[in-house]
């Protein structure tokens, strides 16, 4: 699917306990097929929805002792249900062989995907939605806006939902998803992988599998945005692509959450959310079809930086981030140039671990107010969309200083 075509509600192939029940020949109407395995009775119900062209597939009864006349008596017990929505990444990739490991290309549809991983339909219910199908450097405004609607469309009726997504982007799609929705209890979870579908060893239908079943799980509940990589869950707010090649990739000084062994999942902690992730209500109309968030771009600093890059940049966008060396050293000349912007500036940092502090924000002579704030333990382009929020919502310097001194004693 392109990325221009319309979201696709499509119905899932999953090999589900319907699909090896055959023949089933009526569609029109639920059908109930009932089969015994192991002395136990088990009742699938298979109700076609026409209308959204989905199937969903009521199964999984919990066999409770049999108590009254000797007869079993059961008791149902409805699956989670779970809503994924894909969005392409190398998880959707396909190479010519199977040794290659660079210079794919996205190819796969969610649906394809689901076909490539175990059967879980004992486990939850599967409803799928292809939003767009690009590799995440691709990913823009409307596909963000798209992502964001997604989420907030299936807070109501799903139980979890899981989002796959390429890796390389996979860190600012899920900030800006934790920044802006209020998720609740309902687990969501971002799902990448670091090797195309057609190589040896793949990674993506074990991670997809893996956070399907983390979404689907009640211990799950209470920790805004995960991420399920190569065994590991982690926090979608910490997350940062550490590794350009390795299957590890998202290796953060934060620490996991838990990890994932055949089948279990495994917390090491009480659910807990991100320390003052500052939540934001977006404001947009009904015939919105892209955010229209306010720019803001990052410069990178090296030795040498020129100053004037400042002024090149400066009047064409609404704020700045930028790559600090080490905890906010930049050369004189140019934070001079900085200190003379009217716009917000972010003073962030190359490394990957660490914090610039505002003691460390340079100052002018007579100790007049700046439009300097430093990131803390924000990265470029986390500061990138916490800048581009707060403007959003038209917040006042001081404001924003707020936003990012209090998520992280910037
Ligand atoms: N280039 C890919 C992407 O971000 C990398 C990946 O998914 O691992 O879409």
């Amino acid at each position: 699917m392109s990325s221009d075509d319309e979201p696709a509600l499509m119905s899932s192939p999953i090999k589900t306990t319907a699909a090896l029940l055959e023949p089933i020949a009526d569609y029109e109407t639920s059908t109930l097929v009932e089969t015994m395995v192991n002395d136990t009775l088990e009742i699938t119900t298979i109700c076609p929805d026409v209308e959204h062209g989905k199937f969903i597939i009521e199964s999984g009864l919990n066999e409770i002792p049999s108590s009254v006349c000797g007869t079993p008596t059961y008791q149902h017990r409805s699956l989670p249900r779970i809503k994924i929505l894909g969005t392409g990444g190398t998880i959707a990739s396909k190479g010519s062989n199977s040794s290659q490991t660079a210079g794919y290309h996205v190819d796969l549809t969610i649906q394809e995907l689901l076909d490539s991983i175990p059967d879980i339909s004992r486990v939850c219910e599967l409803e799928y939605e292809q939003l767009c199908n690009v590799d995440s450097k691709d990913l823009n405004e409307e596909m963000l806006f798209k992502i964001y609607k997604g989420v907030t469309q299936s807070l109501q009726s799903f139980d979890g939902i899981v989002i796959t997504h390429g890796t390389d982007t996979l860190s600012e799609t899920a900030f800006f998803i934790e920044s802006c929705v209020d998720t609740g209890e309902l687990p969501i979870v971002f799902v990448g992988s670091m090797r195309p579908s057609t190589s040896v060893s793949a990674d993506g239908p074990m991670n997809l599998y893996q956070a399907i079943l983390i979404a689907a799980n009640s211990k799950s509940r209470g920790r805004g945005i995960l991420v399920s990589l190569n065994d590991q869950i982690s926090a979608g707010y910490y997350i940062t692509k550490t590794n350009a090649n390795s299957l590890d990739s998202f290796n953060v000084r934060q620490g996991y959450l838990g990890n994932f062994v055949n089948n279990e999942v495994h917390y090491y902690y009480p659910p807990v959310k991100p320390q003052g992730c500052h939540k934001f209500k977006l404001k947009l109309s009904p015939q919105a079809s892209t955010l229209n968030l306010p720019s803001v771009c990052i410069l990178y600093g090296h030795q040498a930086i020129p100053p004037e890059i400042v002024d090149m940049v400066a009047d064409h966008y609404d704020g700045l981030v930028i790559a600090t060396m080490g905890a906010g050293s930049l050369p004189k000349n140019v934070n001079e140039k900085l200190l003379s912007l009217k716009i917000p500036v972010i003073y962030s940092k190359r490394s990957m671990d660490g914090m610039v502090p505002t003691a460390n924000l340079p100052k002018t002579q007579d100790g007049s107010s700046t439009s300097l704030i430093a990131s803390g333990y924000l990265n470029p382009e986390k500061s990138r969309i916490l800048l581009q929020l707060c403007l959003a919502g038209s917040y006042c310097l001081e404001e924003i200083r707020r936003v990012f001194r209090g998520v992280y004693g910037g």
